[in-house]
């Protein structure tokens, strides 16, 4: 599991998207683009990153599903990384 907290000033260092890869695993959003339909993050795990990481496939971790979906970078967050939350409320590293 990847550290969060920078060894030099102790803050919180920003989730860099465009490092998730293959193995990765990901909270994500399957169906944002229904209309009036609740967001629903789900568990799953990276088995492709598309170019330029602008969007990834990714297997459910769902029991029964193995589906892969196809999902924009924008809706997708690491496992183990801070929730958005954690950086409003602590200091964020700015030197790595
Ligand atoms: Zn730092």
């Amino acid at each position: 599991m990847k550290n969060w907290k920078c060894n030099t000033c102790d803050g919180y260092i920003r989730v860099d998207l465009s490092k998730i890869i293959e193995g990765d695993r990901v909270f994500f959003v399957k169906n944002n683009n229904i209309p009036g339909d609740d967001v629903i993050f789900e568990k799953g795990t990276v088995v492709g990153v598309g170019k330029e990481s602008n969007f990834y496939n990714v297997v459910s971790e769902k029991k029964y599903s193995k589906k892969v979906y196809k999902v924009d970078s924008k809706l997708i967050y690491p496992l183990h990384a801070p929730a958005p939350i954690v950086y409003n409320m602590f200091w964020v590293c700015e030197c790595c």
